[in-house]
C-alpha cells in the first residue's frame, strides 16, 4: 500500500502570503493530523542550526508556525541540535523569541547525556541517542534538502542519523567511509594522482601519507588509474557502508518513538550540493521544489529524490571546473553515489518499500 506525502509547491496564483510556502506548511500540518497526536505531549524537534555563513538552513519563519501548531494543539516543544551553543544559532534567527520555542542541546551542555544501544555492523558499535530526543514523547524530524559529500543526499535519514547522536556515534558511522586504500611501500611520491583529482578531494599530510577527503571524492578512481605504482587500490569497503550505518541509526533512533509519535518534514528549497555542516551556503542546483511532510520516512525520502531532477539544473549550483557524470540522479552525477542507497538500506531495516501517493495541499 502506497503511504501519503503531503506536497506543496512553488506554484502561487495571486501576490498573496496565503499562497506562499509558509502558509502552506500550516495548511499542511492542519490536514496532517499531527495536531491530534501532540496533545499534552512532549514535542522534540530536529533541525540543522547550521554554522558559520550559511544561510540556507530552515528560514525561522517555518519553524514559528510549527511550534506555534504544537502549542496550539495541547503539546509541549523544544527545537534541538547537537553543537548548539558553539555554532551560534542565534546568528541565524534561531532564538526563544523568534521561533516560540526553546533551541537545546539535544545531549546537554557537555554532550554527554546519552542512552546508548550497541549495534554490530562492521566498525560502526554504538548507538548514542542524545538524551533530550530519547526522553521525548513525541519526534518530529525538520530537515533541510540538499546534497551531501559522503553519501549523496542530506535529507530526513541524514538529519536524524548524524544529528541525533553523540560525537562518538558520528565517528563511528564516518569511519565506514571508504572505497580507496594507499600502499606506501609502492608510492613514489610523484603527485600524479593529485593533480589527477577534480575535486581536491587527495592531498598528501605532513607525514607524507596519501589522504582522501570522502566528503569531495567521487570515486572517480582517476587518481588509482594514473599512479605508475600501482600504489592506489579499491577497498572493500564502499561508501554504501557509509548509507547503511545511517539507515541502521536512523532506525535506533526511531525505534525510541512509537511509529505513531513521530513525524517527517522534508523543506526543499536551497538545494545546495553540500551539508549546511559546511557553514556555507553555495547557489542552488536546482530552482526551489517546495514543502513535504508525511508519517512515512521512507516515502518521504523517496518522494523528494524523486523531485530533484537532473534535467532541471542550475550550473551554477556545480563549482567550476567539475563535470558532471552521465547517469543516475543528479546528487549521482555530482557526487559519484547513489543517493537512493540509503533507502535499499531503510528498507532492509524494516521501513517498508517507498512507495507513495502525492496529496498535493496548496
Ligand atoms: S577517486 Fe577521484 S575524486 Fe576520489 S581522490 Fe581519486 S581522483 Fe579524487
Ligand atoms: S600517483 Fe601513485 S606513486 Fe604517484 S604519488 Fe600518487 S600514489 Fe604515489
Amino acid at each position: 500500500m502506497s503511504a501519503k506525502v503531503l506536497f506543496s509547491n512553488m506554484a502561487y496564483a495571486a501576490y498573496d502570503a496565503n499562497e506562499t510556502l509558509p502558509c502552506k506548511l500550516g495548511r499542511q500540518l492542519a490536514a496532517s493530523g499531527l495536531g491530534d497526536k501532540v496533545k499534552d505531549k512532549t514535542v522534540a524537534i530536529k533541525i540543522h542550526v547550521g554554522s558559520e555563513v550559511g544561510y540556507s538552513t530552515i528560514p525561522p519563519v517555518f519553524m514559528r508556525i510549527l511550534a506555534q501548531f504544537v502549542k496550539d494543539h495541547g503539546g509541549n516543544c523544544f527545537f534541538t541540535d547537537h553543537y548548539v551553543a558553539a555554532r551560534r544559532p542565534e546568528h541565524r534567527g534561531y532564538t526563544q523569541e523568534s521561533l516560540g520555542a526553546p533551541v537545546l542541546e539535544a545531549s546537554g551542555y557537555l554532550g554527554k547525556y546519552i542512552y546508548t544501544k550497541e549495534v554490530d555492523f562492521k566498525t560502526f558499535k554504538h548507538v548514542d541517542i542524545a538524551g533530550l530526543i530519547h526522553d521525548a514523547d513525541f519526534f518530529i524530524d525538520f530537515a533541510h534538502v540538499k546534497g551531501h559529500g559522503c553519501c549523496a543526499y542530506g535529507g530526513a535519514v541524514k538529519n536524524i542519523s548524524m544529528g541525533c547522536v553523540s560525537d562518538r556515534t558520528r565517528r563511528e558511522q564516518h569511519s565506514l567511509e571508504g572505497g580507496l586504500k594507499w600502499d606506501s611501500s609502492k608510492c613514489t611520491h610523484c603527485e600524479a594522482c593529485i593533480g589527477a583529482c577534480n575535486h581536491k578531494a587527495n592531498t598528501f599530510n605532513d607525514k607524507g601519507d596519501y589522504e582522501v577527503n570522502f566528503h569531495n571524492c567521487t570515486l572517480c578512481q582517476h587518481c588509482l588509474k594514473v599512479c605508475p605504482a600501482g600504489a592506489i587500490t579499491l577497498t572493500d569497503s564502499s561508501y554504501l557502508d557509509f548509507q547503511q550505518g545511517l539507515a541502521l541509526c536512523t532506525k535506533t533512533v526511531l525505534d525510541t518513538f512509537e511509529p505513531g509519535n513521530r513525524f517527517f518534514i522534508n523543506l526543499l528549497i536551497n538545494i545546495t550540493a553540500m551539508c549546511d555542516c559546511w557553514g556555507m551556503t553555495t547557489p542552488s542546483l536546482v530552482p526551489d521544489i517546495g514543502l513535504m511532510s508525511s508519517w512515512d520516512l521512507m516515502a518521504i525520502e523517496k518522494a523528494s529524490l524523486d523531485q530533484i531532477k537532473w534535467e532541471k539544473l542550475i550550473n551554477e549550483g556545480v563549482p567550476e571546473g567539475i563535470t558532471l557524470g552521465g547517469k543516475g540522479h543528479l546528487f549521482e552525477r555530482l557526487h559519484g553515489k547513489d543517493p537512493y542507497a540509503q533507502l535499499t538500506f531503510l528498507e532492509k531495516y524494516g521501513f517498508g518499500r517507498g512507495d507513495y501517493e502525492l496529496e498535493m495541499i496548496k
